[in-house]
């Protein structure tokens, strides 16, 4: 049984997260998807709340399952028998972080293995960052995240 982790803020998550997860999900036996707790991030959405919103995109896919956790992902993937960390690279900026992390991860995790999955051309511009940023001034954010969480957005933004 291989176990795969996709750890991130997910905040939220964008359709390029999703394309990843679906093709990591049919890579391995089952797929982790994290959300990260990170205290010194200021974030749209709550722990909780992004974890829902995963789980109404997620219900779906049999083999994937959705979590959160804070501290290291070395830790956590070892508490849960994850063997390999799923990362995705849209440029030369996320190669760049994404190696460093490795690095990191390969020192903290000595069983653990990272896969490094290319973003598709049509999701090279999308980041949680981004999807924000249009949503605040109520742009068009249909091309961006999944139907499913547009108005968990949208109501956001109207508070
Ligand atoms: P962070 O943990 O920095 O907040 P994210 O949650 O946005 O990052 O992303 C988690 C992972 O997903 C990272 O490996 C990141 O490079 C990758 N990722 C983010 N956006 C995209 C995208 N549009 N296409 C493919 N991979 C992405």
């Amino acid at each position: 049984m291989k176990k795969a982790i996709y750890a991130g803020s997910f905040d939220p998550i964008t359709l390029g997260h999703l394309d990843i997860i679906e093709r990591a999900a049919r890579m391995f036996d089952t797929l982790v998807v994290a959300v990260l707790e990170n205290p010194n991030k200021c974030s749209l959405f709550t722990v909780e709340e992004r974890k829902e919103h995963l789980e109404l995109v997620l219900c779906n896919m049999k083999n994937v399952e959705v979590a959160s956790f804070r501290g290291l992902l070395a830790d956590f993937s070892k508490e849960i028998g994850a063997t390999v960390a799923i990362r995705g690279l849209r440029n030369t900026m996320d190669f760049a972080v994404e190696y460093q992390m490795y690095l990191i991860n390969r020192k903290l995790g000595k069983d653990m293995e990272t896969v490094f999955l290319a973003a598709d051309e049509e999701h090279l511009s999308l980041s949680s960052t981004n999807v924000k940023e249009v949503a605040v001034f109520g742009g068009n954010i249909d091309f961006m995240v999944p139907q499913e969480i547009k108005p968990f957005i949208i109501e956001k933004y109207k508070k």
